[in-house]
C-alpha cells in the first residue's frame, strides 16, 4: 500500500487543476520558498479529513480555497484527491486502487467521495483507520511533530501507540455502534410514553 496520486483542484495556490504521481520508495517535492510544497502536504492532511484550521496553517475553513491572484479570479471551490495503491490488499477492500475526495465550498460544506460515491465523513474516517492512515496519525508529519510527540501527555502517548497498534477502526466503529445503541434507547423510551398513553 502506498500514496499513488494527488489531484488538486482550487486548493490553496493549486488554482489549476495539478496532478502528482508517486511511485513506491522515496519521492522529493523540491521548489522555491512560497512556491507551494507545505500546500502540498495540507492537502494531504486534509483530503484525510483534517477539521482543525490551524493544522492546515489557516484561520476560517474556506482559507484552503484559492483566493485569487496571478491573473487568477477566486474560486469557490476546493477540491482534493487522493489514490492509495491497494494492490496488495492492506486495505480490506476489493479495489485495488481507492481514491478519496474531499470537496468544500465557500458557503462551509463539505462532500466526501470515496471512487467517486459520495459518503460520510465517518466511512472515510473507518476507511483511513483500517488503511492506518488517517490525519491524526503519523502519516503526515509536519514541521515542529517530532518535538510534539516527545511531549504528548500520556493519553496522547497511549492513542498514539494504538494507533500504530491497528485499534482504530475498531474504536470508530464502536463508537458508531455507542451511537446507534443510544438512539434506539431514545426512540425505545418514546414508543413505552406513547404504549403507556394510549394505555
Ligand atoms: P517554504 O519553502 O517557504 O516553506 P513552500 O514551498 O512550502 O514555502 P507554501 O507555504 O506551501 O510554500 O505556499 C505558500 C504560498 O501559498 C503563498 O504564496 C500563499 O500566498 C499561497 N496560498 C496559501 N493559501 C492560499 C489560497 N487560499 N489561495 C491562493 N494562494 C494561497
Amino acid at each position: 500500500m502506498y500514496l499513488k496520486r494527488l489531484e488538486m483542484l482550487g486548493f490553496k495556490s493549486f488554482a489549476s487543476r495539478t496532478v502528482l504521481e508517486f511511485s513506491s520508495g522515496i519521492t522529493a517535492v523540491v521548489g522555491p520558498n512560497g512556491s507551494g510544497k507545505s500546500n502540498v502536504a495540507d492537502a494531504m492532511r486534509w483530503v484525510l479529513g483534517e477539521q482543525n484550521m490551524r493544522q492546515l496553517r489557516g484561520k476560517k475553513s474556506d482559507d484552503i480555497i484559492f483566493v485569487g491572484g496571478q491573473g487568477k479570479a477566486a474560486l469557490g471551490m476546493a477540491e482534493v484527491s487522493l489514490t492509495i495503491d491497494n494492490s496488495t490488499g492492506w486495505v480490506p477492500s476489493e479495489y485495488s486502487e481507492i481514491t478519496v475526495t474531499r470537496r468544500s465550498y465557500r458557503s462551509g460544506e463539505n462532500e466526501y467521495l470515496i471512487n467517486k460515491q459520495k459518503v460520510r465523513l465517518k466511512d472515510v474516517l473507518l476507511l483511513l483507520a483500517q488503511a492506518r492512515i488517517g490525519h491524526d496519525s503519523y502519516t503526515v508529519i509536519g514541521q515542529g511533530m517530532i518535538d510534539a510527540a516527545l511531549s504528548l501527555r500520556a493519553e496522547e502517548r497511549r492513542s498514539l501507540f494504538e494507533n500504530a497498534a491497528g485499534i482504530r477502526p475498531f474504536q470508530v466503529q464502536r463508537a458508531d455502534a455507542d451511537n446507534r445503541l443510544r438512539q434506539t434507547e431514545q426512540n425505545l423510551e418514546r414508543v413505552r410514553d406513547i404504549v403507556s398513553e394510549i394505555e
